[in-house]
């Protein structure tokens, strides 16, 4: 099965789809978003300041905590 993340829009080959955000985004920008989230709960960096595109994201993992 092939999926594009929602983010960057690259091919995901889908393995391990019990991963954060399902299988919609990739690794890569877990990886990104995670690292982004933390920044905004250390307060080092606003929301509004975040990429658009990683906001939503952002969002959901700030609410559920890392
Ligand atoms: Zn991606």
């Amino acid at each position: 099965m092939e999926n594009k993340c929602s983010v960057c829009e690259c091919r995901i080959r889908a393995k391990n789809t019990k991963r954060k955000f399902g299988s919609s985004v990739c690794q890569k920008c877990v990886r990104l978003i995670t690292k982004l989230a933390a920044r905004v709960s250390d307060n080092e960096m606003k929301l509004e300041d975040v990429p658009l595109k990683y906001q939503y994201y952002v969002k959901i993992v700030s609410k559920e905590g890392l």
